[in-house]
């Protein structure tokens, strides 16, 4: 079994240790150390990184068999290595680590709560908790809460127990990675005892802020979201850039935000009842344009017309206004990177729609359907004037 060093001290980075085993994981070699300070992915928090003999570490975890702790590497090592842990990661996971058994008891202790998840990866920490429902005041009082516990910058410290002595010990689940001849327990001063294999900071003051911001519904619980330390920082970094962007563009205060963007909404939504009415308008201008210079053909009136700069539905609106009035026919297409057409007759009348729409679409290997009266569809793309000369074809 591999000898743990940091279960007793999670700061040392930069060691030198033998290689007792060399073996090959996934295609890649890999290591197990007489001693190593490298984490192996367990209790919810991700393995560790760095470099084994100058080699990057890939993965670090606990072979089942034995509990030894297997490095793989992205190359070849042997004999006596310096070792070398990417601290700025493990920092983070010790920040994020300690700050969730703080965040959990201060839910224990303010909302009744309990953990039964934790997530830690580079994008996201979460627990969850078994409640049905939380407040917004619930969290705010919970992370406050857990924020005293930060300030007062609490020593946190880890013992062996003997597991039959666990009573009072919160225990999320019997931590896997767990291989010591004890349980080991991690205590934050006067606050927390939990059972955990993990790597935690030394004061909770290098926690740094504990801040919530998130929380969602998750398998009949509240998962929350939170950052710690850096993380909280660099997420603060992300909010002011945002917010600044959006405040510098619509010229106001932070506090102005959720107003200016109502009013921006409600302008919008004036302007596009505007824009409806003026459509209406002209497009009752077009009609009576397009029945004036419609064609007289077998006691019908016809309307042939391709355009460029129409989109569908106005296309549709246009056909629809012009069959209201008796004994016309209209064929109405547009060009471009993709093709419309629209054929249509007032109700009177006994043309199939559907047929002349078939012939117009088939240059453009088109698809469409509809009902007698009206049929619609599109193809490929086109110039106005083959779409127009389309439509005539189609017309007979
Ligand atoms: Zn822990």
């Amino acid at each position: 079994m591999t000898e743990r060093l940091y279960y007793d001290d999670s700061y040392t980075h930069s060691f030198t240790a033998t290689i007792t085993e060399t073996l090959t994981h996934d295609g890649h070699t890999a290591v197990v150390l007489e001693r190593t300070y490298f984490y192996p992915t367990g209790g919810g928090q991700p393995h560790d990184t760095g470099t084994i003999g100058g080699v990057r570490v890939l993965d670090v975890f606990t072979r089942p068999e034995d509990k030894a702790v297997v490095h793989v590497l992205d190359g070849e090592a042997a004999g006596e290595v310096s070792c070398e842990i990417d601290w700025a990661r493990r920092f983070d996971h010790m920040q994020q680590h300690t700050g969730q058994h703080i965040l959990t008891q201060a839910f224990v202790q303010t909302a009744g709560t309990s953990t039964v998840g934790f997530h830690l990866s580079e994008n996201s920490v979460t627990i969850d908790l078994d409640a049905e429902a939380l407040t917004p005041e619930q969290i705010a009082t919970a992370e406050s809460l857990a924020n005293q516990i930060v300030y007062k910058d609490r020593r946190v410290t880890t013992r062996l127990i003997d597991p039959e002595a666990a009573e009072g010990v919160r225990m999320r689940r019997v931590p896997e990675a767990l291989a010591t001849n004890g349980l080991r327990v991690v205590e934050v001063e006067d606050f927390d005892s939990t059972a955990c294999g993990g790597t935690h900071v030394a004061r909770t003051g290098q926690i740094g802020a504990i801040k919530v911001v998130g929380l969602e519904r998750y398998k009949g619980g509240q998962r929350i979201e939170f950052r710690c330390g850096w993380r909280a920082l660099h997420d603060y970094d992300l909010r002011i850039g945002v917010t600044g962007q959006l405040t510098s563009a619509l010229t106001c205060g932070l506090v102005d935000l959720p107003a200016a963007v109502e009013r921006l909404q409600n302008t919008n939504r004036d302007r596009e009842r505007t824009i409806k009415t003026l459509q209406e308008r002209l497009i009752e201008y077009e009609a009576v344009d397009l029945l004036a210079n419609a064609q007289e053909r077998d006691g019908a009136r016809w309307i042939i017309a391709a355009f460029d700069d129409r989109d569908a539905a106005a296309l549709r609106w246009l056909a629809g206004r012009l069959v209201q009035e008796p004994g016309v026919i209209v064929l109405l297409g547009i060009g471009g990177e993709k093709t419309h057409v629209i054929c249509a007759r007032s109700a009177e009348l006994t043309q199939d729609m559907n047929a002349m729409l078939q012939t117009a679409l088939a240059p453009f290997g088109g698809r469409g359907g509809g009902k007698p009266a009206q049929a619609q569809g599109g193809g490929e793309g086109a110039s106005r004037d083959q779409v127009q000369a389309a439509l005539e074809a189609a017309a007979g």
